[in-house]
């Protein structure tokens, strides 16, 4: 029988595919640097944070964000195992452990084997750990690098977990199940607070006690006084002065991280995802700055210890499915139009809405709350919308006027189709009018979740290099343990090429 050299040539790239893959599997692959292992580790995930994230933020300033000054710049790949649009928990174990797993997996392979986190290597090599996240320090990035649960919403043995890591450093939001109120943990051992403390950590909620924090004080969990929604920080657009930022967070860890033996640092800007599902340009933009000025401390640091510093940075996920153009604004770009808006979606909806439903009822018309839209939003009514793009077009006042309808009836979480694609699972009129806005100054959102669209990945510092090109996210992990002197230790195949396929 002959065999055409087409089918040669297919069956060896086959054969090779299986190759890579298994040995892959083994943790092998990823021999990628073979000098002194770096003393300072940092990870930065920027969640929900594609490139057209990062476009849009630097556009809107004018500067060049510090994550995208490191000399090694690659592609990252990121869907689940058995998904191809990934979440953060299957995300978040790939980065933290080189396994990929099924969506809303912590910590563990699709077999539920519980896999090691390079925090928890970290650890186990006498290096000293912290997590900062600017959503709940249980939510599922951060808890990927110290738990390991088959559902992310099990908030209590996540929380459970936290006090048993021995970390050394937690900050940012809150913890959001310390009672087992949502009664889906097997194993409840009392108050996860009341563990927390008992193993040692120094609770600190206030600002200026926060900021007097010494290495002295040993082992600290921090939250901010104030947690927006779902115990996460507020917005970076949001924050009073009393509040901590994400930088602060992100400064005072590594002071109280500083140490001979070094450290893992992983440091999550949350809601820059949140506010992508929200479609709300100017909140996701405005944090994403905030967690490049968290970047721009560990930049610092590496200045002062050049060769024993790996910083990394990388998204989990696209979200929004966010685009710089819109068929509405054609070529043109306003990203100025964004500039007005002072508050975020969430803080809109949550107290400017909320209490002119409560003042008003459903007898207000839409005319009365022009003003309002104006003063937070900076949109008009009046003037040339095809020379002005803060102008509501007549198209948009019909949006607007559809959606302040179904917002004052109370209508939320729409399940027609037509509507969801409207308005997904938030206010119709704020929703409507961050769409209006946004797409005003030429950007375009196509989802209210994730998108299968690969991330940038930005590196510097000790084997910086072997984060050029393209890769998956697993490899990540991979890379970082070697730049660390360590070796994966996963439990099933990480099957790339079948997933990306369904
Ligand atoms: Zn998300």
């Amino acid at each position: 029988m002959r065999v055409s050299i087409k089918k040669m040539i297919l069956l060896l790239v086959c054969v090779m595919l299986m190759a890579a893959v298994s040995a892959q599997a083994e943790g092998k692959k990823v021999r990628v640097y073979k000098g002194k292992p770096a003393k300072y580790v940092f990870l930065f995930i920027g969640d929900g944070m594609g490139l057209p994230q990062k476009g849009a933020t630097e556009a809107f300033t004018g500067e060049q964000l510090v994550m995208n000054t490191f000399p090694a710049q690659g592609m990252t790949t990121t869907y689940a195992a058995d998904r191809f649009i990934t979440g953060s928990a299957a995300s978040a174990t790939s980065l933290a452990s080189g396994q990929k797993t099924n969506i809303g997996m912590l910590g563990m392979a699709p077999n539920q084997k519980h896999v090691k986190s390079i925090a928890e290597l970290a650890k186990a090599n006498g290096k000293k750990v912290g997590i900062v996240s600017s959503v709940s320090i249980d939510h599922a990035t951060p808890a990927a690098f110290y738990a390991h649960v088959p559902t992310r919403g099990q908030y209590y043995d996540i929380d459970v977990a936290l006090s048993e890591s021995d970390f050394d450093f937690f900050g940012g939001g809150g913890l959001k199940d310390v009672t087992n109120k949502k009664k889906n943990s097997k194993n409840y051992k009392g108050n996860a607070l009341d563990l927390i403390k008992r193993a040692g950590y120094k609770v600190v909620i206030d600002k200026d006690e926060f900021m007097a924090l010494k290495p002295s004080d040993g082992k600290v969990i921090s939250w901010n006084s104030w947690l927006q929604d779902s115990k996460a920080l507020p917005y970076a657009m949001d924050m009073r002065p009393q509040d901590i930022t994400l930088p602060e967070f992100t400064g005072k860890a590594i002071e109280m991280l500083d140490n001979p033996d070094g450290f893992f640092l992983m440091v999550e800007g949350g809601k820059i995802d949140w506010a992508c599902h929200a479609n709300d340009a100017a909140a996701f933009i405005r944090n994403t700055i905030s967690f490049d000025d968290s970047i721009a401390k560990a930049v610092a640091f590496a200045k002062k210890h050049p060769k024993e510093t790996v910083i990394v940075v990388t998204g989990d996920h696209e979200c929004g499915g966010l685009t710089l153009g819109f068929a509405g604004t054609k070529y043109a770009s306003h990203f100025n139009a964004l500039q007005p808006q002072d508050v975020s979606f969430q803080k809109f909806s949550d107290e400017v809405v909320k209490l002119w439903k409560e003042e008003h009822g459903e007898k207000a018309k839409f005319e009365d709350f022009k003003p309002t839209i104006t003063h937070f939003f900076g949109l008009e009514f009046d003037g040339d919308a095809k020379k002005n793009p803060m102008v509501v077009k007549d198209y948009q006042l019909a949006m607007l006027k559809d959606a302040y309808a179904r917002t004052m009836k109370g209508e939320k979480k729409f399940k027609d189709p037509a509507l969801y694609n409207l308005y997904g699972g938030y206010d119709p009129l704020t929703v409507t009018i961050t769409h209006v806005l946004n797409n005003n100054a030429g950007l375009g959102w196509t989802s209210f979740k994730h998108t299968g669209v690969p991330v940038a990945t930005s590196a510097m510092g000790v084997g910086a290099s072997s984060f050029n090109g393209y890769y998956d996210n697993v490899d990540i992990a991979y890379k970082l343990m070697s730049i660390m002197g360590l070796s994966p230790k996963i439990h099933a195949k990480n099957d790339k090429v079948k997933v990306a396929a369904k």
